[in-house]
């Protein structure tokens, strides 16, 4: 199997609006000013907690909640700094980890395998978390990565409203951009708090999405290996 490159896998799926609801006049919008936007037409970070704010306060209120109340009256803040600066910092590329590489001066040339890589992403359907580890190994060509590099590209990819296969092969492609190699094996295991915590309620079962390319695609025990339970 090789790497699909038609895909663009560095963008969030999520384009910049340009556009914001009035408050309260919904069916009216407004554009953006200077201020609010940076260079690149982008919402700057202090504007998008302060709308994500206005918008949270309106659905505290709508669902009939007291925002006098002490314990509330700082939530939509709280909320849409979470937002902006923990949760989906991985939706602005200026988050994405500098990604060194180093010559493979001892010609390692086997598998290296990371496993158990933890990640907690957010489910776009639902917005509720995504709680999974990663298992990866790539075959080094002329270079190798730092491995903490490699927990830093899983947690930014991660940290955005996603669905697990797209995940998968956002990591598979920046793996691959940044060491030069199709040898890549990325395994993904997860929960999903949409199934475990509303509709069918199932606490026990988990996700397992996968990409083998190159080399580590025709080596079956790898594929067992990065298959296996972490626990096991
Ligand atoms: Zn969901």
């Amino acid at each position: 199997m090789k790497l699909n490159r038609n895909f663009d896998y560095d963008q969030p799926s999520f384009k910049p609006v340009a556009l914001v609801s009035e408050r309260g006049r919904n069916d009216k919008q407004r554009e953006l000013t200077h201020g609010e936007v940076n260079e690149f037409g982008q919402i700057s970070d202090e504007t998008k907690i302060h709308l994500i704010s206005e918008k949270f306060e309106e659905i505290i209120k709508i669902l009939g909640l007291d925002m006098t109340d002490d314990s509330l009256k700082d939530t939509p803040m709280r909320v849409a700094k979470m937002y902006v600066n923990e949760i989906f910092r991985g939706l602005d590329p200026k988050n994405k980890p500098d990604i060194t590489v180093f010559k493979n001066t001892y010609r390692y040339t086997t598998p290296l395998v990371e496993m158990n890589i933890p990640f907690i992403s957010f489910c776009e359907h639902h917005f509720v978390p995504i709680v999974g580890k990663a298992n990866i190994a790539y075959i080094p060509g002329d270079h190798v990565i730092g491995l903490s590099k490699i927990h830093r590209l899983v947690d930014y990819y991660a940290r955005r409203p996603q669905v697990q296969e797209r995940l998968t092969q956002q990591i598979v492609h920046a793996l691959s951009d940044a060491l030069h190699t199709q040898d890549l094996g990325v395994v993904l295991q997860a929960s999903h708090s949409c199934i475990s915590c509303r509709g069918v309620m199932d606490q026990g079962s988990s996700t397992v999405t996968s990409v083998f390319l190159g080399k580590i695609s025709e080596n079956k025990s790898m594929i067992d290996l990065l298959l296996k339970n972490g626990n096991g």
